[in-house]
């Protein structure tokens, strides 16, 4: 009987026991903004590039945040892909505001660039948009349009870890940024994730916000002579506990993405001879990005063939899982969205969408196995 291939198997990468044990024990400080969480955010500042960082207890946090600060209200629209985790609709929602799904491209399966000034209406406020899979979306193009039109951007990076567009970092390109260390991501604390500050003038409120809405940051940096409530704001901090763990990951991030592209680079080579005789489509890889290996997914020819593959993988032990449920077909997405023009691929791609194991202690022969079995099952 062979063993299981899971579809994630969540990485530890050593130190993390030993950073808690430090928090604890050592340190006597387990709330948040603690020493791990400034160890943290000093890291990403320097590693990324980022003008300023504040970890969060999630991506959803952190595109709350951004959405209190661009200041999203009632009427509001921000435009983003359908393709997508509920968080990047649901943090503008939460506001008033109306998210304007585009349709996405077939090759990078990201918000059709092209699509975006067509969408632009007078309400509309921000641009955010998606790295699915790590694969960059073209920021040049993004921002162009932004500047143009005097919009907001905002990165929704959960997947984009050391993922670079054009030499940049993921997350350090838009106004905001923000990323996700859930135990589904490449670097992980269990729940967690970061706000990249890359504007200057939206840092001091971004610290109000983070700290539920109080100056508490500038109170102890002797700014004021007493802290009191000034904005509105929420607690998106995570204990230092979390951070801890975090801080382990971070050290190890290099490694854990290169493991990651490699057993990447072993799929698109095992399954290319597949793609080229139009069985599957493979992710469509940009000589000007350096992707982070979050997924390996194909695109099968039609929902049935997927479903018969992904239930022959099943019975051979390999656990493959489709994504998202595009959200504009979503109950919310049908009452608090709007779509700009024909969501075509959106729609297709959902359907066709298979994504294989893939996890940093991955052995060759695991591949091996799933590239098999993905070749005789298709
Ligand atoms: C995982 C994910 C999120 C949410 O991240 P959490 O840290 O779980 O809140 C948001 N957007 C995308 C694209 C994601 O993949």
């Amino acid at each position: 009987m062979k063993t299981i291939i899971p579809f994630n198997r969540p990485y530890i990468a050593g130190k993390e026991l030993d950073y808690i044990a430090r928090a604890v024990n050592e340190n006597r400080r387990i709330s948040g903004d603690g020493p791990f969480t400034r160890k943290c955010q000093q890291w990403l500042e320097k590693t990324l590039g980022a003008e300023k960082v504040l970890l969060t207890h999630s991506c959803t946090a952190a595109l709350e945040m951004s959405a209190l600060l661009c200041d999203i209200g009632p009427g509001d629209e921000v435009i983003m892909p359908s393709f997508t985790f509920v968080s990047t609709a649901n943090a503008f929602v939460l506001r008033g505001g109306t998210p304007v799904f585009v349709d996405i491209r077939k090759d990078t399966l990201n918000i059709d660039e092209e699509l975006i000034a067509g969408a632009v209406t007078a309400k509309t406020r921000a641009i955010v948009p998606v790295h699915y899979a790590g694969t960059p979306c073209d920021m040049d193009m993004i921002m162009g349009v932004a500047r143009e039109k005097g919009l907001r951007v905002i990165e929704d990076a959960a997947q984009g870890h050391l993922s670079t567009h054009r030499g940049r970092y993921l997350g350090t390109i838009g106004d905001l940024g923000c990323l996700s260390f859930h135990e589904t991501k490449n670097i992980i604390s269990g729940e967690g994730g970061a706000l990249l500050i890359n504007d200057p003038e939206m840092i001091d409120r971004a610290e109000m916000i983070w700290e539920k809405g109080t100056n508490r940051k500038r109170f102890f940096r002797g700014e004021v002579d007493k802290y009191t409530w000034v904005d509105i704001g929420s607690s998106y901090l995570p204990s230092d506990i979390i951070a801890a763990f975090l801080y382990a990951q971070l050290e190890m991030a290099e490694t854990i993405i290169a493991a990651r592209r490699r057993i990447f680079g072993l799929y698109m080579e095992g399954l290319k001879d597949l793609e080229a005789r139009g069985v599957v489509r493979l992710p469509a890889i940009d000589a000007e990005c350096m992707c982070n290996g979050h997924i390996m997914y194909i695109i099968t020819r039609s929902l049935e063939e997927r479903t018969r593959l992904t239930e022959y993988l099943q019975d051979r032990g390999i656990k493959a899982v489709f994504h998202y449920v595009p959200l504009h077909s979503s109950p919310m997405g049908q009452k608090h969205c709007r779509t700009h023009g024909d969501l075509t691929h959106t729609n297709e791609i959902s359907n066709r969408l298979l994504r294989l194991p893939l996890y940093y202690e991955m052995t060759d022969t695991e591949v091996e196995r799933v590239i098999t079995a993905v070749i005789r099952g298709s």
